[in-house]
């Protein structure tokens, strides 16, 4: 961690006002409304901020001097900018760059669905109803809040504009905080007469049934976004999205990389060796007759053009992979131990004579 006295150049023996001076300064050049979205800006200025956290509490900045290190409260809390930035201008600051504090959106939160499907209904697509608990907006009021006939009136407090403007006195010079005002929340509005199906909050507790269009080549653990189709929010303001999360089951008959699909077919020696015609499955259920040729060695992978899965919202499919493996028989009986040793011998082979099976140590 870079020294306190470094980060905001001040000498070891700077006075208090020194260092407020200097902080000053330093705030200004690196605050986070004379750099927007400058992220190198921002850890600047917490480095400053926490620089000046310690060195200008004359109890902090003994011990630091003293080589105790120790995580300041603000910065080991995880605050976020927002807070650092309250703790030293006040909650939200006008007159400083313009920084200000804006009600917290009421907007409807995001929900979530998990959708099943069989690989060959990730290959087509499906049309897939599912069924979720929501808020819904209130049929009585129309999601106002509102008893029926009734409107909100205008906040007293806040003249209706949600927020409270207080001056205040800082070291950085008299600033404008700005609040939410908490008689309405921030909305400028107070629901007098509430709806008495919702309670004024203008949303109800329901069970949705939806149908989703999930699209052909969709994977495991593909999220599709519903757009509005989430949550509604407080009052007419915009509902959150929809996520459904694809959970494709594992097939047998295929393992799935990419696009692509992976097969794996067994063969025998002499299927291997004077080569066989397959039948490999491909998905949707179809099988392809696949002429495997005389001599495919243990793990030769065959590729079939366009036989894997479609890409999701473009053109085009993943390849099948049809990947060989050789079977050494393990229980032979007499006569075909005896057509494997014959064929042995005839290849220059040195096989053992007894066919029972021989340990290799002990
Ligand atoms: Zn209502
Ligand atoms: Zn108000």
């Amino acid at each position: 961690m870079a020294d306190y006295y470094d980060v905001l150049g001040v000498s070891r023996d700077a006075t208090t006002d020194d260092i407020k001076r200097r902080f000053r300064v330093l705030a200004r050049e690196t605050h986070p409304d004379a750099n927007p979205g400058d992220s190198a800006a921002e850890t600047r200025f917490r480095e400053i901020a926490q620089a000046y956290e310690v060195l200008s509490d004359p109890g902090k900045r003994a011990a630091y001097d003293r080589g105790e290190r120790f995580g300041t409260d603000l910065f080991t809390s995880g605050a976020t900018l927002e807070e650092i930035l309250a703790q030293f201008f006040g909650a939200g600051v006008g007159g400083f760059g313009g920084f200000t504090t804006r009600p917290a959106r009421r907007q409807g939160r995001d929900l979530a669905v998990t959708v099943d499907l069989t690989l060959d209904e990730a290959a087509t697509g499906v049309v897939r109803e599912v069924t979720y608990r929501s808020a819904v907006t209130c049929a009585a009021c129309a999601g106002a809040g509102s008893a029926p006939g009734r409107s909100p009136t205008r906040c007293g407090s806040c003249g209706g504009t949600g927020q409270m403007r207080v001056a205040r006195s800082t070291f950085l010079g008299s600033m404008m905080t700005v609040t939410e005002c908490s008689t309405c929340s921030g909305w400028g509005e107070v629901i007098t007469d509430r709806c008495p199906a919702c309670a004024g909050r203008g949303r109800v507790d329901d069970t949705i049934t939806i149908t989703i269009d999930i699209p052909a080549g969709v994977d495991h653990g593909t999220r599709l976004r519903l757009g509005g189709r989430g949550e509604p929010g407080e009052r007419r303001t915009p509902a959150g999205d929809l996520y459904a999360a694809v959970r494709i089951a594992p097939d047998e008959r295929f393992e799935r990389r990419g696009d692509d699909l992976h097969h794996h077919v067994r063969l025998g020696l002499a299927e291997a060796a004077l080569g066989a015609d397959l039948k490999v499955p491909l998905v949707g259920g179809e099988l392809l007759d696949v002429e495997i040729p005389a001599g495919t060695q243990p793990g030769t992978v065959f590729r079939i053009d366009r036989q894997g899965m479609p890409r999701l919202r473009r053109r085009g499919r993943g390849d099948l992979l049809v990947e060989v493996q050789v079977v050494v028989p393990t229980d032979l009986t007499e006569e075909q131990a005896e057509a494997i040793r014959h064929y042995g011998e005839l290849h220059g082979e040195n096989p053992a004579a007894s066919r029972k099976k021989r340990r290799l140590f002990g």
